[in-house]
């Protein structure tokens, strides 16, 4: 049974942040709707209350905000004109569209970030093969070229090394529209996360810092807290995402993306909303970050985001060979009780996100070698 006086959440996408989000939704009593684009996708599988209709289609948004009292996201791609639209009809739109924009237009970061004075990678907006040629002769090659929009998982990120290559990516890759900035190919030793959970009134919790591995520009893993960083710098990492959120009035979750060069941290992307990095929180944390993302766009006090053990392991499980993955569970739970699996419901394809696994505990390279080894049986690189 749910509260019948609580407020009616919507989140606006059917994929797996919807559906990691149903569980403490649930768990808290609160009704909670999903706009999805199709009946079969992570969230709708799993979810009461779904509607179907596109995100970017303004009459279906309606439709949507008329059935919740507050609305929030599983990505960034709603337009804003849409929510400012959704907004006059009195609809909490959490996060707003003033401060999503900063994760949805990679320019308009770039700008933000550095008017705040907030260290970035060197940066310039560019129009054509002679601007790259021309930002590259004062920050060297490699550069990275970037979209301004549309982006995610390395879609829209390209390293380039020569000026020959510039050109063919301007003009093949994406719709002649398109926004492109350049970058500073930072030689990172490894990039961390920081995130928080920051509510309308302003309240705002903290999680570890953590340090993710991405692969071909995907989330690999995650360690919760980074290792080996330095007590003063991690907290340096968390007070500029408790600054982000305050400057840009973030509701619910923010992840922090930063680059670590071993002298300097500098952000490299925002997202607002549950994020790849903090999935280790559901089995790691007092409150998951999908939990204290809807306490905060309810407006309601947010949980503890304190670790459960002093580390924990996040592995994605990425499609592979093997198309059913219920025929790794016998393996996987028989081998190591400790285990915690996440899958998403997701058609397997070949290096598509379709679960992960987390576990806890104090000693680092068992918890990595297990939760590999996990994630490589359900993907089929280890033999069943
Ligand atoms: P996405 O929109 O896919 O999240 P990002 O801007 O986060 O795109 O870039 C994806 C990955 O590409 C980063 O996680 C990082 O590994 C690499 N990358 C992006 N920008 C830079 C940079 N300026 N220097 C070095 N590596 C970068």
């Amino acid at each position: 049974m749910l509260l019948e006086s609580g407020p009616r959440l919507g989140m606006v996408g059917g994929g797996q942040l919807a559906r990691m989000s149903a569980a403490p939704a649930s768990a808290l009593g609160i009704e909670f709707w999903v706009l999805a684009a199709h009946a079969d996708e992570s969230a709708a599988q799993v979810v009461q209350h779904v509607m179907l209709g596109s995100h970017e289609n303004v009459e279906d948004l309606r439709d949507f905000a008329a059935s919740v009292d507050v609305m929030t996201f599983d990505h960034e791609h709603v337009p804003p004109d849409h929510l400012r639209q959704l907004q006059a009809m009195g609809v909490a739109v959490r996060p707003g569209p003033d401060a999503l924009i900063f994760a949805q237009d990679k320019l308009r970061m770039r700008q933000m970030l550095t008017e705040a004075g907030l260290r970035c990678p060197a940066w310039a907006q560019v129009w054509s093969a002679a601007d790259v040629e021309h930002f590259a002769q004062s920050n060297g090659w490699p550069v990275v070229l970037k979209t301004s929009r549309g982006g995610y998982d390395g879609k829209g990120v390209w390293v380039i090394e020569h000026l020959d290559q510039v050109q063919q990516v301007l003009e093949t890759s994406l719709p002649p529209d398109a926004v492109w900035l350049v970058e500073a190919h930072v030689r990172f030793t490894r990039e961390l996360c920081a995130q928080v959970a920051r509510s309308p009134h302003g309240q705002a919790v903290a999680y570890p810092v953590v340090q993710t591995m991405q692969r071909d520009g995907v989330c690999a893993e995650v360690i919760s807290p980074a290792p080996d960083l330095d007590p003063e710098r991690a907290v340096s990492a968390q007070a500029m995402a408790l600054h982000i959120a305050d400057l840009l009035d973030v509701t619910g979750m923010l992840a922090v993306e930063m680059f670590d060069d071993g002298e300097h941290l500098y952000v490299n992307e925002l997202a607002m909303r549950p994020h790849n990095s903090g999935h280790w929180s559901i089995d790691g944390s007092v409150t998951s970050q999908f939990e204290n993302h809807l306490r905060a766009v309810l407006d309601l006090p947010l949980g503890s985001p304190r670790a459960l053990a002093p580390y924990a392991v996040m592995v994605n499980i990425l499609g592979g060979d093997v198309g059913d993955l219920y025929s790794a569970y016998r393996h996987v739970l028989a081998r190591d009780p400790g285990i915690k699996v996440h899958l998403y419901g997701k058609a397997v394809r070949p290096g598509r996100k379709v679960g992960h696994v987390t576990c806890i505990g104090d000693d680092l390279p068992s918890l990595l070698e297990r939760a590999r080894h996990a994630a490589d049986y359900f993907s089929g690189t280890i033999d069943h």
